[in-house]
């Protein structure tokens, strides 16, 4: 078996991929492959196991399905069967599941591997109906599975490739005694793919009780070094954030944009007074049905939805090619959403603008951002409708939490930085946030 598996150029040509597989990928458009699938491919190909740490947004579902797809084919096993896939792909939510779905769909195009997809939320006799067709790749969420399983309309004994995609999030959500029950069901002798947004101790004693002797390649978080994403900040009074979002929507013509709020109730509210103020907005979240989920993702997804709310876990994934414009209306309590919350934009090679909305209570959770991801995130002005009580980096220990009135103080003469996007030209930055920018910290 090869082990030289990282051709230096990274060309398609240079894969080893089959001739069925390079005609649907230069059908989908895509010159060169990213860095993950350039990494991954061949190791997949190779059939060893694979511990990689790539996050949505770097190509990591074709980094998994082109080659698990060529393995599949060329194994030859003869017909599928109902109910008795080949190759399982766990994954936490539905809407990944959907994506991932959709991808396999475009890949698989040329070649004879058929694909279903379960998870719950959803009827599942229509998915019991699906299982009657011959399967060879099952893409499911943890807990739809099992249920599919205890009612025999699923048999895991022939599972060749087993692919447990963000399995970071899968830990998060609480679905590790799940997923240790499919393990458990599944052949000894398989290959096994684990792919996660991060190495955390957590995954790697996950990996050593799934894993043999796994390879491991690790892509960089595509969003903190990325150029493409543009972020800033407008700091502003809680109150009167939802009239700064819906001035920003109309006064920049955003066609379309990814609102992030840190609760269910929260999206459904913004998503109405929104719609109060003449925007076209809805909401998604966890407390949605699988149906209404769906539908306001595919209007999003077409340009029928100009503004989609969502909250972290409904928003997981969700790929939508050149999406604009993300907001984030409040911070994540996690720096590292806010990594994956961005990521929604500039994908791709497509130009992105990351926007958060930041009021005094959540100055810290933007500090803390901005250690994460290294830098300052510039802040924007808004006149009439930014500025709130605490300076925007007032030194962390030093300066005594007296708030001082919202006024003409907290303003000091225009640093002639940045007005990108509706940011009047006369408008001027915080005097503690240019202190900070002229001690160039980060
Ligand atoms: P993923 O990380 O798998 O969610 O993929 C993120 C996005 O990148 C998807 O919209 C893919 O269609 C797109 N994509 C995947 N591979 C490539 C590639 N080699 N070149 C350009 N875009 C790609």
């Amino acid at each position: 078996m090869s082990t030289e598996v990282s051709p230096e150029v990274p060309d398609f040509a240079n894969l080893g991929l089959i001739e069925p597989l390079m005609r649907a990928i230069a059908d989908t458009g895509y010159t060169e492959p990213t860095p993950i699938q350039h990494q991954a491919i061949p190791l997949v190909l190779d059939g060893g196991d694979l511990l990689a740490a790539a996050q949505t947004g770097t190509g990591k579902t074709a980094g998994f399905t082109l080659p698990l797809l060529q393995r599949l084919t060329e194994a030859n096993k003869g017909k599928p069967r109902p109910g008795v896939p080949r190759c399982l792909i766990l994954t936490p939510t539905r809407e990944l599941a959907s994506q991932i779905d959709a991808s396999a769909q475009t890949y698989s195009k040329y070649v004879n591997i058929k694909t279903e997809v379960i998870f719950g939320g959803v009827s599942i006799n229509r998915q019991i109906s699906a299982l009657r067709k011959p399967v060879d790749i099952l893409i499911a969420t943890p807990g739809r599975l099992l249920d599919l399983v205890g009612q025999k309309f699923i048999d895991l004994s022939q599972i060749d490739i087993l692919v447990l995609d963000e399995a970071d999030r899968m830990l998060d959500m609480g679905f590790i005694h799940d997923m240790k029950r499919i393990i458990k069901l599944l052949p000894k002798e398989r290959q096994t793919l684990l792919f996660s947004a991060t190495f955390s101790n957590d995954i790697r004693a996950l990996a050593k009780t799934m894993l043999k002797q796994p390879r491991e390649v690790s892509v960089a978080r595509r969003n903190t070094a990325s150029e493409l994403v543009d972020q800033s900040v407008y700091l502003v009074d809680k109150p009167k954030k939802r009239a700064l979002l819906s001035t920003l929507i109309k006064e920049k013509q955003w066609s379309q944009v990814l609102v992030f709020t840190k609760t269910k109730h929260g999206a459904n509210r913004l998503a109405m007074q929104l719609g109060k103020d003449g925007i076209q907005a809805d909401a998604i979240h966890g407390n949605k049905s699988q149906s209404a989920r769906t539908r306001a993702l595919d209007s999003f997804k077409n340009g029928r939805l100009q503004v989609l709310v969502a909250t972290d876990i409904a928003a997981r994934g969700i790929d939508i090619k050149y999406l604009p414009n993300v907001v984030n209306y409040e911070l994540p309590h996690v720096s590292e959403d806010y990594v994956h919350r961005i990521g929604r934009t500039g994908r791709a090679g497509s130009e992105g603008q990351a926007i958060s909305l930041v009021d005094a209570d959540e100055m810290k959770l933007l500090r803390s951002i901005e250690r994460l991801i290294n830098r300052d995130i510039p802040k924007v002005e808004l006149e009439g409708h930014t500025g709130h009580d605490i300076p925007a980096s007032a030194p962390e220990k030093k300066t005594p939490s007296k708030k001082r009135p919202r006024s003409r103080q907290n303003r000091g003469p225009n640093s002639g930085s940045d007005h990108r996007g509706g940011a009047r030209p006369n408008s001027a930055a915080p005097r503690a946030n240019q202190r900070r920018q002229s001690r160039g910290r980060g």
